[in-house]
């Protein structure tokens, strides 16, 4: 596996740029770091709420049940957590995101909440991790999320050969990112509104207009849904399945460990 840290020679593309490989994690945390503390206001304003709904439809999807034992990647602060822990108490998670600034967002979010009891706090953790290379034992966990975070890995590869790694035999993995609009009237506005639109929210709300569009190119840059699913596929998932939520603004990938 080739390290993430490490100049290779060669290129990957960040956004519309193109970049050495090596220097795309760091760039990419840079973004991260940069929109940490207003990540949360931004994705309600940018998305008018809709992201809520993609997240419940991954809950659903997932439908985790009992003490089952989830690894939460590009977890950032903790959406999708949340929702596994309000949907099945007895769950366990691991939130694992290579920013700390986005983890400590989630925390903090996490203690505000208030009323979560102390049973449900200690089933929950944090850890700094790449998803290209996750210190976890082989065949550890019973389900790998990831939400909105794969299109940010230098080497998606990497990461889906990972997440089949981690997950026990029987395990689930499931997707969601944004995706492939196929509608061309659709598509069109959607251009303009992520374009134009998008990043100037991104300067006026989280003071960072670059770290926006680089959000909206990456979207861009990642494969269709057909593809994505072929890659899943070849890093031996079994049963591949995905479904498309708002006329494939974003997409669930299922697959499974067999
Ligand atoms: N999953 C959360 C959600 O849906 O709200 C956060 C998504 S946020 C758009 C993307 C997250 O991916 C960021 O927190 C970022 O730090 C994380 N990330 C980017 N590259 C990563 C990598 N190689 N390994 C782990 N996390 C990564």
């Amino acid at each position: 596996m080739t390290d993430p840290g490490q100049d290779t020679g060669n290129q990957t593309h960040f956004g519309f740029r193109n970049v050495p490989e090596g220097d795309k994690a760091r760039l990419v945390r840079g973004v991260f770091e940069s929109v940490a503390g207003s990540y949360d206001l931004m994705n309600d304003l940018m998305s008018g709420g809709i992201h809520r709904l993609w997240k419940s439809a991954m809950i659903d999807w997932l439908a985790p049940r009992g003490a089952i034992r989830v690894l939460d990647v590009a977890g950032g602060t903790g959406d999708i957590a949340f929702r596994i822990l309000d949907r099945a108490p007895q769950a366990e998670v691991l939130v694992a995101d290579i920013n700390a600034a986005m983890l400590d967002q989630g925390r903090d979010r996490f203690l505000d909440r208030g009323a979560i009891d102390q049973a449900r706090l200690a089933r929950l953790n944090w850890a700094c991790m790449d998803a290209e290379k996750l210190a976890l034992p082989d065949r550890s966990v019973d389900a790998y999320t990831i939400a909105f975070g794969i299109r940010n890995v230098t080497h998606i590869d990497a990461a889906l050969r990972e997440a089949h790694r981690v997950l026990k035999p029987g395990g689930r993995f499931l997707c969601l990112e944004f995706s492939t609009v196929h509608n061309p009237a659709l598509a069109q506005a959607y251009d303009l509104y992520s374009f134009s639109i998008l990043p100037k929210i991104g300067g006026l709300v989280a003071k960072d207009e670059d770290s926006y569009r680089y959000l909206v190119e990456s979207i861009r840059r990642f494969p269709d849904q057909q593809t994505f699913a072929g890659m899943i596929r070849a890093a031996g998932f079994g049963n591949v399945q995905y479904r498309d939520l708002s006329f494939g603004i974003a997409a669930l990938h299922s697959g499974w460990r067999i």
